[in-house]
């Protein structure tokens, strides 16, 4: 068998030796270089002293990453029970580092895996569930996120999405809640040849980070005023608004009624929000 720098087996032999084959349903793109993993894992900066939850760990080339490059304590979620005995040769070979739950991230309940210790997720996600475990992160806690950093592939358009802003075709209702939140940024491509098999579309791995200081602002009436207004996103405000107050509402807080969702600032759908 040919060595790899962990000394654990190359991840093609792994998945061979497991008959692992990739199920589509399950959203199993696996990354069988190891370059590439470690440099995600170095995309999440430094790891020692923190607990780094991975959701799909799959054959594991991201977990060995991840505790190659030094992480305490990594916390790997995931659903399909074929990738358990290999995640737990990965964890003979890092005794007491990894921890694998098997069970359903969507279900997970991160927060209080984490025992209030400093802690990152970095993920190569499923695609299928991956905006909806980002928007359970960002919306768990507010004032107190459990996570110091999220390190995330996602298909590329959902990082645009993330990371947009006003007056792109891009921003929406995801771009506001990471805004208000987060600082983020995409930091690099994936092309599709990098995963077993390759998906129709390039990734991207995005960086978010929790503000120190966020706009006072109610998550519920937030969440409310961006899907009245992205609902109905070629619409000027004063229409779609218009179950929340439309016009008056938009005096009342000195935003012109004529105006679309795309172009307003998350500092304004803030404002748009408190005064529901
Ligand atoms: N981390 C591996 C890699 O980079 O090669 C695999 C990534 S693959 C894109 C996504 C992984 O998430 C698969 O291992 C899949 O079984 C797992 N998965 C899918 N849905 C899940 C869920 N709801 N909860 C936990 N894991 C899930």
């Amino acid at each position: 068998m040919a060595s790899t720098p962990d000394g654990l087996p190359p991840l093609r032999d792994v998945v061979a030796t497991h008959g692992l084959a990739p199920k589509k349903a399950l959203g199993q793109n696996f990354l069988f270089d190891l370059n590439l993993t470690a440099k995600i894992a170095r995309s999440a900066g430094p790891l020692e002293g923190f607990t780094v939850f991975e959701i799909g760990p799959g054959p594991g080339g991201l977990t060995r990453a991840l505790l190659a490059q030094g992480a305490t304590r990594v916390v790997a979620v995931e659903r399909d029970p074929r990738c358990l005995p290999i995640l737990a040769e990965i964890s003979a070979h890092y005794p007491g580092r990894l921890e694998v739950v098997e069970g359903d991230a969507l279900e997970t309940d991160l927060a209080a895996l984490a025992k209030g210790a400093p802690a990152k997720i970095v993920a190569n996600l499923p695609y299928n569930v991956g905006t909806q475990l980002l928007i359970n992160w960002l919306t768990a806690d507010v004032d107190h996120p459990f996570w110091t950093s999220m390190t995330l592939m996602f298909q590329k358009e959902v990082g645009q999405r993330i990371v947009a802003v006003p007056g792109s075709n891009h921003y929406g209702r995801l771009g506001v809640l990471a805004g208000w939140l987060t600082h983020s940024e995409i930091l690099f491509d994936v092309p599709p040849q990098a995963f077993t098999p390759p998906p129709k579309v390039t990734s991207s791995v995005v960086q978010l980070e929790p503000l120190e200081k966020r706009l006072p602002c109610h998550l519920a009436r937030l969440e409310r005023v961006t899907h009245a207004a992205f609902g109905q996103r070629r619409k000027m405000l004063r229409q779609s608004l218009k179950p929340l107050g439309g016009e008056a509402l938009l005096e009342r807080v000195g935003i012109e009624p004529t105006r679309r969702a795309e172009t307003l600032s998350v500092a304004e759908f803030c404002v748009l929000a408190e005064a529901l």
